[in-house]
């Protein structure tokens, strides 16, 4: 592949198709997949994302926000598409785009139907979440009862499946609170199925709960970071292939003696004769002030050239004394070998916030498969 000549985001669809295999050899054949695109797909951009898993025969997509499922509708997606957490002032549009609804409240039930009720609908699809330990959204079991006698009373909408999200899938240490919740979430759907006589899909598990708990994949499983080459565990992450790959290039050259300092506030000293390279790429594009003063580092030429001083908006400075290299020569900043996860470690944080912080500014690129 030619070399990078600016920043860019390179995309490399054909590991997008193996991640999506290979997750879907975890499945039974008849548990749907529904891939989460939101966040512009990780950062990796959701219209392109969303178009290749389509000519996969992906059977959903999630999005967080009523925004992003409208882009995707602009884009001509046709799948069906959950919105995790839209919020009531969204739902006229969100109808008009034949977007549906996560239902995580008794108020957001009461909003939608309301508003499905004014544009005359008919059986409209949603999604009831449940809430069975994150405590951030969704109904609770003993809220069931009011929401089969709301249901009872409208023929606007239709239950299309009942969900729930698990705290900590990935951490084999929370494995009894993994199964709790598995527990409590089948026990809300027993009831509901005998309070609603109506059998809605069951959905449960992120990407993590498809590889740690098979037993629970219901009847569709929701994949985000999966998709994009990240299992959580350096096992998966094995079996699974990054398809992000951050890149840029070096714009300039420096030579600097000892007492000279780097960018702004002077916040690096040299200790003698060095050299740095000036890199395209700063806060502005989601490497965050964090990896300043040599916290982080890219490659140059299979080398590691740390970030010295403090991260600027659109540029920073990397010490190169001691490698070969020259203006124009490329810069990986992550990609399948150095990840995004890698590069998250010395953040302390995780390759979800790496890849969705990088901004829309900086160029997406597709590699074929
Ligand atoms: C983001 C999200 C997912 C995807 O999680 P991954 O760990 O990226 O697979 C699934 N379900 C819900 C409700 C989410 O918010």
């Amino acid at each position: 592949m030619p070399k990078a000549l600016e920043t860019v985001l390179e995309i490399d669809l054909s590991a997008l198709t193996h991640n999506f295999n290979y997750l879907k050899s975890k499945l039974q054949p008849q548990t749907k997949f529904l891939a989460v695109v939101k966040a512009f797909a990780y950062g990796s951009d959701s219209v392109e994302i969303a178009k290749h898993l389509q000519k996969l025969n992906i059977d959903y997509f999630a999005v967080a926000y009523i925004n992003e499922g409208i882009a995707l509708r602009d884009a001509g997606i046709t799948t069906p598409i959950l919105v995790l957490h839209p919020q009531s002032i969204n739902f006229k549009i969100l109808i008009e785009r034949c977007l549906e609804p996560s239902i995580y409240s008794p108020h957001v039930l009461n909003e939608f139907i309301k508003t499905a009720e004014a544009l005359s609908q008919n059986n409209y699809p949603v999604h009831i979440k449940f809430n069975t330990g994150l405590n951030r959204l969704g109904f609770k079991e003993n809220d069931i009862e009011t929401i089969v006698s709301t249901l009872q009373k409208t023929s606007v909408v239709k239950v299309k499946s009942i969900f729930s999200h698990l705290v900590a899938s990935e951490d084999a240490n929370e494995l009894d609170f993994s199964k709790l919740q598995i527990e409590r979430f089948k026990t809300i759907a027993k009831i509901f199925e005998e309070k609603s006589g109506i059998k809605p899909w069951l959905h449960l598990c992120n990407t993590s709960g498809v590889i740690n708990y098979p037993e629970a994949h219901f009847n569709m499983v929701r994949s985000g970071i999966g998709l994009y080459g990240f299992g959580n565990s350096a096992e998966e992450d094995k079996n699974l292939k990054p398809i992000a790959s951050l890149k840029s290039v070096i714009s300039q050259i420096h030579e600097i003696e000892k007492g000279e300092t780097v960018g702004y506030n002077r916040a690096y000293t040299s200790k003698g004769h060095e050299k740095t390279a000036t890199i395209p790429i700063g806060h502005a594009d989601g490497i965050s002030r964090i990896y300043g003063n040599e916290n982080g580092y890219v490659f140059i030429n299979g080398k590691k050239a740390p970030i010295i001083g403090n991260v600027c908006m659109d540029m920073i400075m990397v010490n190169i004394t001691d490698i070969n290299c020259k203006e124009g020569d490329e810069v990986i900043i992550f990609d399948a070998t150095y990840t995004a996860s890698n590069l998250a470690e010395s953040a302390h944080t995780i390759s979800y916030e790496i890849l969705t912080a990088i901004s829309q500014r900086v160029k997406r690129v597709f590699l074929p498969e």
